[in-house]
């Protein structure tokens, strides 16, 4: 069996057409993983138990003639800051490295529902903080386009492991880019759902106002089917919205996205933005007018503060979530002499660098005397931020923009020097603090190394992008 090119849609197809079992196709990536993980890196831990079970369950109804979910047999691979009950959850964090999850995450209950196997869970930057999958406590994980290079990050696995063919779609979770900018390095589609859109339940908090569950895919047709079941309301999220997304997210009507907008923003075409990256956005949007979409020149003027605001708001947020890992709830205990040393130890031991830097840094803007200056006014900004998006959707509806500054970096070539790593966010951060929905999809005709434009869409509206995104793909 060939498993090279497999998607969510071929596989109902084949499954339905009793072209192979479930249990059989889920054993040939297991066979595969085995083999090309060794080079790439991208699982933490495999759950080859729960898949077999899993995959078993799909044959029976099958044979039961109970029909197939929409993600029957699909093998997937989950981030591992999202839990699955009964099996390790690490946030890539020494501090977890035996923690079990008791509950599943909403979104695993929807997927289990929907039919899907669980190949196992993904590297990431420590506690999803970071851009290259390097702040992982446990391992690299390689490019697959090219293994000296990263993946990007923090959902650097789940990007590696859909583009190496080993899993068919994947899980990652998004605060400041950290689904579009893997998907971009990677070659994959990456989609961060609008604020409220999917569940949050069950993934380990980084900044609560920004964190969004997102799937990574092989094709925007995949990503448009599997947001579909991921999204709803939960009781268990108050943030999450009561909205419903209908069949226009599977079968776009290809007369409505020809008559969208699309605008095209000057500030995210600045110094610091590869030559050759400019020229294949470029290209992206000459293809969308030769489709009969318009486009036109807008303007986001705060743009240039989002960085800055990200960093204040989000490490604040990061310093808060992050205080309940004190060494007595969480995964295994160092042992010490009092509750103070108990702090320090397990919180000194268990966090690497960067989630230290975060932690300090989170603590110093949210102190008294600090908070009014840094943390209120970054909040201003935001909301600045999220009226020039408001400002924007007046004249167009859907944005465009490169997803990241480069192609793949290089492994090391950044670890030492934090403000060049923040710098691979610069076009994906203003969406988050937006709260608004935008993809990541792969330029065609490209035969370097992997580069993706971000579609951002108007809140609750993944129809649009996901609309564009299909005929794109299609033409
Ligand atoms: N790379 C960004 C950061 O380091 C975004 C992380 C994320 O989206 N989880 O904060």
């Amino acid at each position: 069996m060939d498993i090279k090119g497999l998607t969510i849609k071929k596989i109902h197809h084949d499954l339905v057409k009793k072209e192979y079992s479930a249990k059989e196709l889920a054993k040939e990536y297991f066979d595969f993983i085995k083999k090309e993980d060794e080079k790439i890196g991208a699982f933490l831990s495999l759950s080859e138990e729960m898949a077999m079970s899993q995959a078993g369950e799909v044959d029976k109804n099958i044979a039961g003639g109970k029909g197939l979910g929409v993600l029957g047999g699909v093998p997937m691979a989950i981030k591992d800051n999202i839990l699955i009950e009964g099996l390790k959850c690490t946030a890539a964090s020494k501090l977890l490295r035996d923690y079990k999850a008791s509950y599943n995450a909403t979104v695993i209950n929807k997927l289990k529902a929907s039919g899907a196997v669980f190949l196992g869970k993904t590297n990431m930057d420590e506690f999803a903080m970071g851009s290259s999958t390097e702040n992982s406590a446990f391992k690299i994980t390689h490019n697959p386009h090219d293994l000296e290079r990263v993946p990007g990050g923090s959902s650097g696995g789940s990007a590696a492991a859909v583009a190496s063919e080993m899993a068919v779609a994947a899980l990652g979770s998004d605060t400041g880019g950290s689904i579009r900018q893997p998907a971009a390095f990677c070659g994959t589609v990456g989609l961060k759902p609008t604020y409220g859109a999917v569940s949050r339940y069950g993934v380990m908090a980084m900044a609560s106002s920004l964190d969004q569950i997102g799937p990574f895919t092989k094709t925007v047709e995949d990503a448009a089917i599997l947001f579909k079941e991921l999204s709803g309301q939960d009781i268990m999220d108050s943030t999450s919205a009561p909205v419903s997304y209908g069949d226009e997210l599977l079968n776009p009507k290809i007369e409505d996205i020809k008559k969208l907008t699309v605008g095209i923003p000057e500030e995210y075409f600045v110094d610091g933005l590869d030559k050759n990256v400019a020229n294949k956005i470029n290209e992206v949007v000459k293809d969308l007018e030769k489709l009969g979409i318009k486009t036109k020149k807008i303007s986001l003027p705060h743009t240039k503060y989002a960085l800055f605001c990200y960093y204040i708001i989000m490490p604040a947020e990061v310093s808060s979530n992050l205080s309940r890992f004190d060494g007595i709830r969480y995964g295994t205990r160092e042992k010490a002499d009092n509750l103070i040393e108990l702090y320090k130890k397990n919180r000194d031991f268990g966090f690497g660098p960067e989630s230290k830097r975060r932690i300090l840094l989170g603590t110093f803007v949210l102190s008294s005397g600090y908070y009014d200056a840094y943390y209120g006014r970054a909040q201003k900004v935001r909301a600045l931020i999220k009226q020039d998006f408001d400002e924007a959707f007046k004249k167009v509806d859907v944005i465009l923009t490169p997803v990241t500054p480069t192609t793949a970096f290089k492994i090391g070539e950044k670890t030492d020097d934090p403000l060049a790593m923040y710098l691979s966010d610069i076009f994906t951060i203003p969406v988050n603090l937006a709260g608004v929905p935008a993809i990541s999809i792969p330029v065609k005709n490209n035969t370097g190394l992997p580069i993706g434009f971000q579609l951002i869409g108007k809140h609750f509206r993944e129809a649009d992008i996901l609309g564009i995104g299909q005929l794109y793909e299609k033409m």
